[in-house]
């Protein structure tokens, strides 16, 4: 393909950004860097009411994280600005008025009472609500007349009897009877144009390529169509992708849990681990692989190798490939993202130890499928957060216990000190001390030590731990009453 590919990613700012558009974003970015093309973020603001600048500020910086990177933007500036649909209304106001001139749209006075009524009595018919044509052969007396009483009409697309056909490079060939579709409206009555309007003029001014969206726009194309037929201008290709849905099978919703971008960040995903999450869902390699950083991505990613079939989404598998992006990410990164956290719990990092705090994150990495999950652990590390969990204190005092972690503790006693290199023989000497071996010997020196039945690996523990500190926390062991 060329290399005059354009796509574009248009959200409209009415809230976070769900996954679900993130992974629009990323299909769009993908096919863009695959092809050698440009990927464009336009806002769709036009809906005053409901968007605000808070929201684009969000949705920016979601997909920063996430490293989905416009060439043109709202903020990057680009040859087809400006890139937020509300300052771009003069651009709609000329075609509205020639395609008013040429017949092909006409003023529409119907109330919205009068609509609504209208959509009732059809629904109660069973019939698919759409407009009657009332207002399509006003005569220009009754237009001024109505006019001139104060009333401001809405534009609407006059929608004559045939057919819509387009290939969707998802779905293949479309149909689409245009009777089922009725009139529509292109300019509001305050003069705000509508989506499928806007949205048309855009993308043939942004002289977009490909239209990759979601399948809950195809009702919408058809329509787009129709618009580029008026106006004399070749449609970009389409390609609609399924949504995701919940594992219930219904669109992925809030009760089925997070569902913004924000959201996974918060929790602790590495963004690396939600991009090929997102790329997973729908779309399945040649290699058959699963793990697919960006990079591997853009070699092998094809639009037409997206399913037709809707995804469902699964936690688990996300939270599986966010523990393998945590074990990959490198020590100074993890501590970075991780650091955060520890704040959060408490830990005032900035006094701590730096080279203990890395220690800690490189050793941790392992336990976590949550960045977030790192709290969990810090009790062991930190004697202001130390004690022993209920159940760990139900085993520790046990009679036989005792005696083996005074056992333990006098062989601590003459140790010079605990490091990485002399652990493996020193927990011999305990073997050997102690007559016990496996999680008859360890599960209890991790219970000891740790106050938790589960956790990092105990082997490179304790040298973080040091012998003062193992000794204090057996005696505090020994006093469990
Ligand atoms: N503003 C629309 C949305 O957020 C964009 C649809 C399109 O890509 O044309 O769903």
């Amino acid at each position: 393909m060329s290399a005059n590919v354009r796509v574009r990613f248009a959200p409209a700012p009415t809230g976070l950004l769900h996954i679900g558009n993130a992974r629009t974003a990323l299909f769009n970015y993908l096919f863009a860097r695959k092809e050698k093309g440009t990927f464009i973020l336009r806002i769709e603001d036009t809906d005053a009411e409901r968007s605000t600048d808070a929201s684009i500020e969000a949705i920016l910086q979601d997909l920063r994280w996430l490293g989905i990177i416009w060439e043109e933007g709202p903020d990057a500036g680009g040859q087809s600005g400006p890139y937020r649909q509300s300052q771009r209304l003069s651009h709609y106001h000329g075609d509205a008025e020639k395609l008013l001139g040429e017949g092909k749209v006409y003023k529409c006075f119907c109330s919205p009472e009068r609509l609504e009524t209208l959509r009732k009595e059809q629904l109660s018919r069973g019939m698919m609500p759409k407009y009657d044509g009332r207002c399509r052969n006003l005569s220009e007396g009754e237009i001024s007349k109505m006019e001139s009483e104060g009333l401001r009409p809405v534009l609407r697309f006059r929608v004559d009897k045939g057919t819509v056909v387009f290939e969707d490079l998802i779905h293949g060939k479309m149909n689409f009877d245009s009777n089922g579709i009725g009139d529509f409206i292109i300019v509001r009555s305050d003069g705000m144009a509508a989506y499928n309007f806007a949205c048309v003029i855009d993308d043939h001014s942004m002289q977009i390529s490909h239209v990759i969206r979601g399948e809950d726009h195809l009702s919408n194309t058809p329509r787009q169509i129709l618009l580029y037929r008026a106006l004399g201008w070749q449609p970009p290709v389409f390609a609609h992708h399924p949504l995701i849905l919940g594992p219930d099978r219904s669109p992925l919703s809030k009760r089925h849990g997070a569902t913004a971008v924000s959201q996974y960040r918060e929790e602790g995903f590495l963004p690396e681990s939600l991009l090929n999450y997102l790329i997973l869902l729908g779309w399945t390699p040649s290699s058959g692989e699963e793990i697919l950083p960006l990079e591997k991505i853009v070699e092998t990613f094809s639009l037409s190798g997206l399913s037709r079939n809707a995804p469902t989404h699964s936690r688990k598998k996300l939270e599986w490939l966010n523990s393998h992006y945590i074990r990959k990410a490198d020590k100074g990164r993890l501590t970075r993202l991780l650091l955060p956290y520890f704040e959060k719990a408490g830990i005032p990092v900035n006094q701590q130890d730096q080279t203990y705090l890395i220690q800690i994150c490189g050793l941790l990495k392992d336990n976590l499928f949550l960045l977030s999950q790192v709290e969990e652990y810090l009790s062991i590390f930190f004697d202001e957060k130390f004690s022993f969990e209920e159940e760990v204190k139900a085993i520790l005092i046990l009679p036989e216990n005792r005696n083996l972690l005074q056992t333990i503790l006098n062989a601590i006693e003459g140790w010079s000190e605990i490091e990485d290199d002399n652990t493996s023989s020193l927990l011999r000497q305990l073997e050997e001390k102690t007559g016990r071996k496996g999680k008859s010997l360890y599960g209890l020196l991790r219970a000891g030590m740790t106050g938790k039945m589960k956790g990092p690996e105990l082997v490179k523990t304790l040298p973080l731990l040091g012998k003062e500190r193992m000794m204090k926390r057996l005696k505090m062991a020994l006093e469990i009453a």
